[in-house]
């Protein structure tokens, strides 16, 4: 499909629309020998994790378990409190014979995230964790209450290795990848913080039947990137308890910048996850420097992997696209956009444009409010389902493309290691 600019499309609007080429002050973009943004796809090497029960399978928890002397039985009775109870503290463990229960905790249940810091906004219906690793690597969560569900945005990888020009995570480069385990503690502890009252919303007397309704995969990381433990994770996340978590695959979003044999993995794995492409541009000329792993898979083949996705699962997919103004805000590209979805049928897609945070003075601000509303107009005049996204947790740096450790943060969980 072929491209046409802004100056020869008949709608192109008149007046001479700036156009902003992303780059970052103060940041150089990491280039491979070619000139080619660096993508970083093997996580470094580091100490792994200790192993922990959500890292293994029924039946090799019921192994494991055997291993420590203890008969089998007593791994169901775990799964149960950690994935039923949320709760890895032996003292909530009476079930378990006292002489064992701290020897079974310790094998199974290892500390995986320390809390350094947590911060809340919206009248506390959202709160952002800043978690340590056994290796000292910071990640983040963020948790969100809204009327009728409870989202969660979990860290699938320390750092990321997409050098997206645009985002703090992808700035500080890649630590290393999360294990599965790490990925569901995430999850697991949120649980606990809401079956407490912890988390915003009305006082009612008894929060322990509430917990985290939905997952999305758009904290820290570039979930595809970690292939095999975030599908373990998913996995855990939808098993019936107390084998994991008894979620709803649907409430589940796993994201991607576009690694296109990835999502076709994804497509055949039969879990009806919904699948987000984060694609902020539709041309390749800009998504080649917005979203760095654009030079290795282009725009029409994410789309084409995007509608396969569609077809094999008959889930719905997202396209996630902020809105940064006079960078990727033009109607014309709002027109492009709707030309290669509809290209590729009806009714398999909708678009969730993300208002950025205004930041005056800066090349990534946002849209201005008309030039946002033509765009969501132009899609959904083409026929395509447009809504703007609520981003939460902006002013505590917990939207999307803005988690990443502060040197403050590091120093905080340097004091308390
Ligand atoms: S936007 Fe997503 S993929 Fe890109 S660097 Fe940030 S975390 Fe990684």
């Amino acid at each position: 499909m072929s491209e046409t600019p802004a100056s020869t499309r008949s709608d192109a609007p008149t007046k001479r629309v700036p156009q902003v080429r992303p780059a970052t002050e103060g940041w150089t973009q990491k280039k491979d020998a070619e000139g080619r943004p660096l993508l970083q796809f093997a996580s470094p090497r580091r100490g792994k994790p200790p192993v922990h029960l959500a890292d293994l399978t029924p039946d090799e928890r019921v192994q494991k378990v055997k291993e420590l002397g203890l008969p089998g039985f007593r791994a169901k009775q775990l799964a149960t409190h950690y994935f039923t109870h949320y709760t890895s503290d032996p003292a909530n463990m009476t079930d378990l014979p006292a002489a064992q229960r701290d020897e079974l905790v310790a094998g199974m249940l290892p500390p995986l995230l320390t809390e350094v810091r947590r911060l809340e906004t919206d009248r506390g219906d959202t709160i952002k964790f800043l978690w340590r690793l056994h290796d000292g690597a910071l990640v983040e969560s963020v948790l969100m209450r809204y009327p009728g569900r409870i989202t969660l945005c979990v860290s699938s990888q320390a750092g990321c290795g997409m050098n997206c020009p645009f985002c703090a995570t992808g700035q500080a480069g890649l630590t290393r990848n999360m294990s599965t385990a790490e990925i569901i503690e995430q999850i697991v502890r949120a649980n606990r913080l809401i079956a407490d009252g912890g988390l915003g919303g009305k006082k009612a007397d008894d929060h322990s039947m509430e917990r985290g309704s939905n997952i999305v995969f758009m904290g820290m990381g570039e979930p595809l990137a970690n292939y095999k433990r975030v599908m373990d994770a998913v996995r855990i996340m939808v098993a019936p308890q107390p084998d994991g978590l008894g979620m709803s695959a649907r409430g589940i979003t796993v994201s991607t910048v576009g690694l296109v044999p990835a999502i076709h993995k994804l497509a055949d794995e039969n879990i009806p996850v919904t699948f987000a492409l984060s694609l902020h541009a539709p041309d390749d000329q800009l998504r080649d420097e917005l979203i760095p792993v654009n030079s290795r898979w282009k725009v029409d083949e994410a789309l084409d992997a995007a509608r396969e996705y569609f077809e094999k699962t008959g889930r719905r997919v997202s396209i996630e696209y902020a809105l940064i103004k006079d960078m990727n805000d033009h109607a014309w590209r709002a027109d492009l956009l709707a030309e290669k979805l509809n290209a590729r049928g009806r009714g398999w897609v909708h678009v969730n444009p993300i208002p950025l945070n205004p930041t005056p003075g800066s090349i990534w601000t946002a849209s201005e409010k008309a030039v946002q509303d033509e765009f969501v107009r132009r899609l959904n005049d083409a026929g395509i389902p447009t809504t703007l996204r609520d981003t939460r947790g902006k002013e505590i740096d917990g939207a999307c493309g803005q988690l990443v450790a502060t040197t403050e943060d590091e120093a905080a969980a340097a004091a308390m290691a």
